[in-house]
């Protein structure tokens, strides 16, 4: 029997399902597995689509460990039911199958600028209500992260192009290759008839070091090698990445499958306080990414670069406290070197406005709960609001703020 069947007969369908609780975007877990296995493909495919239009994306990359997996009753003393894996054969067969009906028009135009999960989840939910939606992005495909960052080998790129087919199916434009800031601002959408203009541009912006060295030839950022891996063809036998969370994984992954290149992660704390998901971590290592702890780099050169090893200091009251040893400074070969600690928003959205959208002090955008900025009309959400999330964290905050448009809409023009 296959194995997804076994897995939905496990689901014991719990009256409280701690799974479901765990989701960000609730998914009716007991319901879908029911579903499943009376053979109503079609119609648990659709419920999956209309509650995470995004649903056989995240069954392939969501953090299931924390989530639905991770919380499944049965997991507390043997196997939890992977939800996850029947998530995904339902959601790519309706990904593949269905042909969604274009709704009546209501007439009125929304602006999404930023065509990754945050965005992509705004469109087909406002398209469903009749809303003329325009998608504008800086790159040429729609995805965000989930085309310009997570490799091809975690998730299909080809579930990205069924998806398109839906969004046209209900009439969403696309409009690729258009960075939104420099040439075309918000305030010229407004003049050419949005009624509502939604900014989910995600982070994007690579946190520096700010060490000697970070200009070189051989030193590169992880989410933009990630952006496109095949444009770096001399990144020479012996890689080190600095930084350990999953955007460093992802990299290292990436590399030894491109090239055979040596992979060592350099991490300035030890492996409790990797930030990357536990399996992301474990996959790296049997790919062959060798994890290095406690080491702090100072500078970059051109044949490696400088570490110093991290001590930890007992204070009086039981605290911990870190410490270089710089007098044993060394230098770790390296023919590349590639930096992933962190990302941040751009501002070329915000700069560009002349009515102000207010950022918070990390450079996010300011937003009520419910998604609106200090600009009227303006809506944001996703990493560009909570900083560096999930997938299904960013749908579950663009769900929410879709409801906020329609009624901002709605009010403004007199129909509630
Ligand atoms: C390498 C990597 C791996 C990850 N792995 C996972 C994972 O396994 N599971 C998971 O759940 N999450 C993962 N994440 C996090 C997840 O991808 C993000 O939380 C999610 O993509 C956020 O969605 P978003 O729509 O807010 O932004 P994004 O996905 O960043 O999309 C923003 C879009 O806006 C566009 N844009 C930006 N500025 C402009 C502008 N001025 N004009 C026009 N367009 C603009 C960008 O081109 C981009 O397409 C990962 C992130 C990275 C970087």
């Amino acid at each position: 029997m296959s194995d997804i069947i076994i897995e939905a007969q496990r689901c014991l369908k719990c009256k409280k399902p701690f799974c479901k609780e765990a989701c960000p975007v609730k998914t009716d877990i007991p319901i879908i597995m029911q579903m499943f296995l009376d053979g109503q493909m079609d119609e648990a495919g659709e419920k999956l689509f209309e509650n995470n239009p995004l649903s056989a994306l995240c069954s392939l990359i969501c953090p299931h460990e924390k989530n639905c997996m991770g919380n499944c009753i049965l997991g507390r003393k043997g196997a939890p039911v992977k939800f996850h894996e029947v998530e995904n054969y339902i959601s790519t067969f309706y990904l593949e199958k269905a042909r969604l009906e274009k709704a009546p028009t209501n007439g009125f135009r929304v602006g999404i600028i930023g065509a990754g999960p945050a965005g992509l989840t705004l469109a087909i939910i406002l398209a469903k209500k009749g809303y003329k939606v325009t998608v504008i992005d800086s790159k040429d495909k729609i995805g965000g992260v989930l085309r310009y960052g997570i490799p091809e080998f975690r998730l299909p790129k080809s579930l990205l192009d069924k998806l398109l087919l839906r969004m046209s199916e209900l009439g969403i434009q696309f409009r690729p290759n258009t960075l939104i800031g420099p040439t075309i601002t918000i305030d010229d959408m407004f003049r050419d008839g949005y009624e509502a203009i939604f900014i989910g541009t995600g982070v994007w912006n690579p946190n520096r070091l700010r060490i000697p060295g970070e200009t070189l030839g051989n030193v590169h950022f992880a989410i933009d090698y990630l952006k496109n891996p095949d444009s770096y063809t001399n990144l020479g036998e012996r890689v080190v990445i600095i930084g350990a969370g999953n955007v460093a994984m992802d990299a290292g992954r990436t590399i030894l499958r491109k090239s055979n290149a040596k992979v060592d992660v350099i991490f300035f704390r030890g492996r409790e306080e990797v930030t990357a998901l536990k399996e992301e971590l474990l996959l790296a290592e049997v790919d062959g990414v060798k994890m290095n702890y406690y080491l702090n780099t100072v500078k970059i050169e051109e044949d490696g670069i400088i570490v110093e090893p991290v001590v930890q200091i007992q204070n009086e009251d039981g605290t911990i406290d870190y410490k270089n040893d710089s007098e044993n400074a060394y230098k770790i070969p390296a023919s590349s070197v590639i930096i992933a600690i962190g990302q941040g928003a751009l501002t070329n959205i915000v700069k560009n406005t002349k009515e102000q959208i207010n950022t918070t002090n990390k450079g996010l955008i300011a937003t009520t709960s419910g998604g609106a900025t200090t600009r009227p009309g303006v809506y944001a959400a996703g990493d560009v609001v909570s900083g560096a999330k999930t997938v299904v964290e960013a749908v579950a905050a663009t769900k929410q703020v879709a409801d906020e448009i329609d009624r901002y809409i709605k009010t403004k023009n007199g129909l509630i």
